[in-house]
């Protein structure tokens, strides 16, 4: 399955608890991206102006990491993609990965939080964790590229009849609440 959601929305959190509830691994490409800047990698010197600007780190590397990282074996069982894909190309290329391993997406969880209130929450969190994309500009940057790019990708899904929309906004236990009872209706245990 994947998460996906505007900057802000809360999908990361969300991911985890996920994760921790139903044992399955979170992929992050935003953490990825975020450790490779800390280890000072090669990678992390290439993806650091892209992560400072709030701009999207280049396909070729993104799908090259993604690609990389779902080629391995704790992932075979299945796993929780967060943050990717961002675009169309990313999707045509999860598609193609998916496609290669024997894979098919179950669902794609959509958090959905308006905008006001994402530039309210990431100009909160800028005090408490010091993120260096959550300043106003390239918080309102990172909103754009969601609208214009990453919202054909829910569309896409939306068309392909796995699209679940759930509510983002409220407290952290009042989403994972609606997630789970989202995600229960959609897979009815046996
Ligand atoms: P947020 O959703 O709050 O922006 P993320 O941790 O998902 O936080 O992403 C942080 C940054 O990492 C993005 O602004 C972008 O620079 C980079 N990034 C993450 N995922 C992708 C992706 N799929 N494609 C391109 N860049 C990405």
């Amino acid at each position: 399955m994947l998460i996906m959601g505007p900057p802000g929305c809360g999908k990361g959190t969300q991911a985890e608890r996920l994760s921790r509830r139903l044992g399955i691994t979170v992929v992050s490409t935003g953490e990825v991206f975020r450790d490779h800047v800390k280890n000072l990698t090669p990678l992390g010197q290439e993806v650091i102006v892209h992560l400072d600007a709030g701009d999207l780190v280049p396909d070729t590397l993104t799908n090259r990491v993604v690609r990389d990282r779902l080629n391995q074996n704790d992932v075979r069982v299945g796993f929780l993609l967060d943050g990717y894909p961002r675009n169309t190309s990313q999707l045509a290329e999860l598609d193609f990965i998916l496609a290669i391993n024997g894979h098919a997406l179950d669902v794609a969880v959509q958090l959905t939080v308006d905008d006001a209130e994402l530039v309210r929450r990431m100009l909160h969190r800028a005090t408490m964790t010091g993120r260096s994309d959550d300043t106003e500009d390239v918080i309102r940057h990172r909103l754009e590229l969601y609208h214009q790019e990453t919202e054909p990708v829910a569309s896409a899904y939306s068309q392909r009849g796995i699209l679940l929309s759930v509510d983002g906004m409220g407290s952290e236990d009042e989403i994972f609440g609606r997630l789970l009872a989202a995600l229960r209706a959609s897979f009815p245990r046996p």
